[in-house]
C-alpha cells in the first residue's frame, strides 16, 4: 500500500490514482495524514478491503509531507562505512543518533531556500513507525514500522561544525530541510526491505548529475537494528520518523567540498518509493 498527503488529506495510491480516506471511510477515519498512525492496525485492516472505485486521478503537485508532524525524529550519523570513512570517523561501534526538529519536514515537491553557502545533501531511508516500541528486539521490529519513504537530511556544514562540538541538530533544522515523501510505502511491497536503492541528483541548468548511490544492504546498522537500539533507551511512537543514515557522495566529503546553489535542484530517488524534487532558492 501507498500512502500520500494530497492537498492535506490522507489518501491511499495506486496507478496514479487517489483515494480520500475520510470520504472513502465514510468519516470512520480522519482526513489528517498524521492522525492514521495511531490506528495503523485498523486502518490497514480497512484499507485491505476498501473500494478503490471512487479513486481519482491526481497531481503529483499538491503531494505533501506524507507525514507532517511526527512526534520524534531520530537521525543516525555514519551508518555507511564509506560515508563515515569519507567523514575522518572510525566505523561507529553503537549507531550515532542526533535529532531533526519536527519544524523541518517538508513536502517533496517543496521551495527549499538555501540560508547559506555551506548547504549539503544526504540521502536517506526513511522508516515510519506503525506501533509504538519499548525494548524490542530486532526480531520484533519490522512488525513495528508502518512503512518507508524517501527523505533528505538536508545540512548546514559551516552551522554544523560551529561551536566547540558538533551542532548536527541545529544544522539539519532549517525550515524544509527534512523533505520526505512522495508517499509511505508499507515494507510488503518491497522485494527485499533490507536492500533498496537510494540516489540523490543535481539538476543543474537542466541537466541532472548523480552526486550518491548507495544500497541500504550496506548499512552499518539495519532498520530492525536501529529501531531495537533505539527503543532500549526510549519509546518509538507511532507517527515517529528514522532517517537511517546516508552512503558516502556528500558534497562536505570532496575536496574541496561542493555544496548545493540556487537555482538546482535536488533530486532524491528510492527505489520503491520515488522521487523528491525540490528547488533551491
Ligand atoms: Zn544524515
Amino acid at each position: 500500500m501507498r500512502i500520500a498527503n494530497l492537498s492535506g488529506r490522507l489518501s491511499i495510491v495506486a496507478d496514479g490514482r487517489a483515494l480520500d480516506v475520510e470520504t472513502a471511510s465514510g468519516g470512520e477515519f480522519s482526513s489528517d495524514p498524521q492522525a492514521v498512525y495511531e490506528r495503523w492496525d485498523e486502518f490497514v485492516a480497512w484499507a485491505t478491503a476498501a473500494d478503490a472505485g471512487a479513486a481519482v486521478a491526481y497531481s503529483d503537485d499538491d503531494l505533501g509531507a506524507p507525514t507532517p508532524r511526527p512526534r520524534q525524529i531520530f537521525a543516525i550519523g555514519l551508518n555507511y562505512r564509506e560515508h563515515a570513512e569519507e567523514s575522518g570517523f572510525a566505523i561507529p561501534e553503537h549507531p550515532v543518533v542526533f535529532t531533526k526538529f519536527p519544524s523541518s519536514i517538508g513536502g517533496p515537491r517543496v521551495d527549499i531556500e538555501l540560508p547559506s553557502d555551506t548547504i549539503d545533501y544526504e540521502v536517506e531511508l526513511v522508516v515510519v513507525i506503525g506501533r509504538e516500541a519499548h525494548r524490542i528486539s530486532a526480531a520484533e521490529a519490522w512488525s513495528h514500522v508502518a512503512g518507508l519513504t524517501a527523505g533528505q537530511d538536508v545540512s548546514d556544514r559551516a552551522v554544523q561544525s560551529r561551536g566547540p562540538a558538533p551542532q548536527f541538530n541545529l544544522a539539519k533544522s532549517f525550515p524544509n530541510f527534512s523533505p520526505i515523501g512522495p508517499v509511505v510505502v508499507t515494507a510488503d511491497e518491497f522485494a527485499d526491505a533490507d536492500s533498496i536503492r537510494v540516489q540523490t541528483l543535481v539538476e543543474t541548468d537542466g541537466s541532472e548529475a548523480g552526486v550518491q548511490d548507495g544500497n541500504t544492504d550496506d548499512l552499518i546498522f539495519t532498520v530492525p537494528d536501529l529501531i531495537s537500539r533505539l527503543s532500549q533507551t526510549l519509546t518509538l511512537y507511532p507517527g515517529d520518523l528514522i532517517f537511517t543514515g546516508t552512503p558516502s557522495g556528500v558534497g562536505l566529503g570532496k575536496k574541496p567540498p561542493v555544496y548545493l546553489r540556487r537555482g538546482q535542484t535536488l533530486i532524491t530517488r528510492i527505489e520503491g518509493v520515488g522521487e523528491l524534487r525540490n528547488r533551491l532558492v
